[in-house]
C-alpha cells in the first residue's frame, strides 16, 4: 500500500518537473494496464463461478442480484443528487468567459445520438466484462444444480482461482512501478505541471465542484453508508482499499482496477467472497458514482455558461439521465465524456459544450473513476452484509 502511495506521489512529481520527458514511460505504463487487465479475465470468470457454485441454495442468487441493482440504483442517485446541489449552489458556469464553441469535440462526434436501446447495448457490446459476468453466471449455476456430480470441475476451478489470485498478489508487487509510469507519462502528456496548471485554472471553478462534490460523496455519504448498513470502520475499510484507490487514480479504468479491487476488498476477512466475487465485477461494469455525480455536475455547468435556465423537470431530467449515461460508460478513461451526450440531448444543451470541459477531463476523470471503485467496495460491504450476514468464505 505504501508502496503504491509513494509511487502515485513520485509519478506526479517527476511528471510536473519533467514534462514531456516523462512520456519516455509511457511504454512501460501500457504494459502495466495491458496486464492488469489480463489478470482481469480469469479471475472474473474463476471467482465468480467459484463463489456461485458454491453457493448453497442457488435461489439466494436472485435475491443477491436483485439487492445489488437496486444498491447501486440507489447510491447513484444520492451521488448524482450530491452533483446537483453543488453545481446549484456554487454555481461555476456563471460568469465565464467563454470563446465560441462552434464545433463538437472530435471524441463525441461519432455518438451524437444516444436511445435507451444504445446504452443497453453499450453495456454489452465491446464489454468484455459483461460478456463474461453472463457467461460465469451461466456456469456457476449449471455447476452448483449438478452439484454431486461436478464436484471435481468445482475443485480445478477453486484451484484455479487460487491460482489466479496467488499471481495477482505476485503482480501487485511490481504494480508500483506500473504506478509510476502511467501518472508520470500522463502529466508529461499534459506538458508537465505548469502547462497542466494552466489549463486547470483556466475552468478551476468547474473543476473544484466536481471534486468537492466528489469528496463529499467518498468521505461523508459512502462512510455513512459503511458505518450503519455495513457495520464496517470506515476509515479501516478505506486503508485496506487505498491501493484499489490509488490504482484507479491513476489508471482512470475501474475496468483495469478490477483485480486491486478484488485483492483489496478480500483483505476484509468479514466480506463474504461469494457475495463480492459476484458484486464486484458488476460494480466496475455498471456502479458508477463518481461518473454519474460528474456528468450532472458537468451538464448543469454547460447550461450556466451558455445562459440557459434549467426549469426543476429539466433538472429531475439530468438527474434521470446521468444515471442512465453512467451505467452506460464502460470502466474505461473518459467513457463519460462520451455518454454525457445523453445527458445534454435529454435537456437539449449544446453538445459544443463538452469542448469546455476536454482540456482537463482525463484529470477529473481520475478523481471520479477513485470514488466508482471507491462506490463498488462499499457496495460489496453492504450487500454481504445483507445476504450473508456474517463472515462466509469459499
Ligand atoms: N473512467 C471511468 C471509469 O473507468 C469512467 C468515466 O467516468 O469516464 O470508471
Amino acid at each position: 500500500m505504501i508502496a503504491i502511495i509513494v509511487a502515485a506521489t513520485a509519478g506526479v512529481i517527476s511528471g510536473w518537473i519533467f514534462g514531456e520527458d516523462m512520456l519516455a514511460f509511457s511504454f512501460a505504463g501500457d504494459i502495466f494496464l495491458e496486464l492488469l487487465k489480463a489478470l482481469a479475465i480469469p479471475l472474473i470468470v474463476f471467482s465468480m463461478i467459484s463463489g456461485i457454485a458454491s453457493l448453497k441454495d442457488i435461489r439466494k442468487l436472485g435475491s443477491l442480484g436483485a439487492s445489488t441493482v437496486s444498491y447501486y440504483l440507489v447510491t447513484t442517485g444520492i451521488a448524482v443528487f450530491i452533483g446537483l446541489v453543488f453545481v446549484n449552489i456554487i454555481k461555476p458556469g456563471m460568469g465565464f468567459e467563454a470563446i465560441a464553441l462552434d464545433t463538437i469535440p472530435e471524441k463525441v462526434q461519432q455518438k451524437t445520438e444516444y436511445s435507451l436501446i444504445d446504452v443497453i447495448a453499450g453495456i454489452f457490446s465491446a464489454n468484455l466484462f459483461m460478456i463474461l459476468i453472463i457467461f460465469s453466471l451461466i456456469c456457476g449455476i449449471v455447476l452448483s444444480i449438478i452439484n454431486k456430480k461436478a464436484q471435481k470441475v468445482i475443485m480445478a476451478i477453486n484451484y484455479f482461482h487460487e491460482l489466479t489470485m496467488k499471481i495477482l498478489h505476485w503482480f501487485l508487487w511490481i504494480a508500483p512501478l506500473g504506478i509510476f509510469a502511467v501518472v508520470a507519462a500522463r502529466l508529461g502528456k499534459a506538458g508537465g505541471g505548469e502547462a497542466f496548471y494552466a489549463e486547470l485554472i483556466k475552468v478551476g471553478k468547474y473543476s473544484l465542484t466536481v471534486i468537492l462534490a466528489l469528496i463529499f460523496h467518498a468521505v461523508i455519504i459512502m462512510p455513512m453508508i459503511l458505518r450503519f448498513l455495513a457495520k464496517i470502520n470506515p476509515v479501516e475499510y478505506f486503508k485496506q482499499i487505498l491501493p484499489a484507490l490509488s490504482t484507479a487514480f491513476a489508471t482512470a479504468s475501474s475496468s483495469a482496477t478490477l483485480p486491486v479491487t478484488i485483492e483489496s476488498v478480500s483483505e476484509n476477512k468479514d466480506i463474504s467472497e461469494q457475495v463480492s466475487s459476484f458484486v464486484l465485477p458488476l460494480g466496475a461494469t455498471i456502479n458508477m458514482d463518481g461518473t454519474a455525480l460528474y456528468e450532472a455536475v458537468a451538464a448543469i455547468f454547460i447550461a450556466q455558461v451558455y445562459g440557459i435556465d434549467l426549469s426543476f423537470s429539466q433538472q429531475i431530467m439530468i438527474f434521470l439521465t446521468a444515471n442512465l449515461a453512467a451505467i452506460g460508460a464502460a470502466g474505461i478513461p473518459e467513457a463519460g465524456l462520451v455518454t454525457m451526450v445523453i445527458v445534454l440531448r435529454s435537456v437539449n444543451l449544446p453538445l459544443e459544450g463538452i469542448g469546455l470541459l476536454l482540456s482537463v477531463d482525463w484529470f477529473l476523470d481520475r478523481w471520479r473513476t477513485s470514488v466508482n471503485v471507491w462506490g463498488d467496495a462499499v457496495g460489496a460491504a453492504v450487500l454481504s452484509k445483507f445476504n450473508m450476514g456474517s463472515k462466509n468464505k469459499t
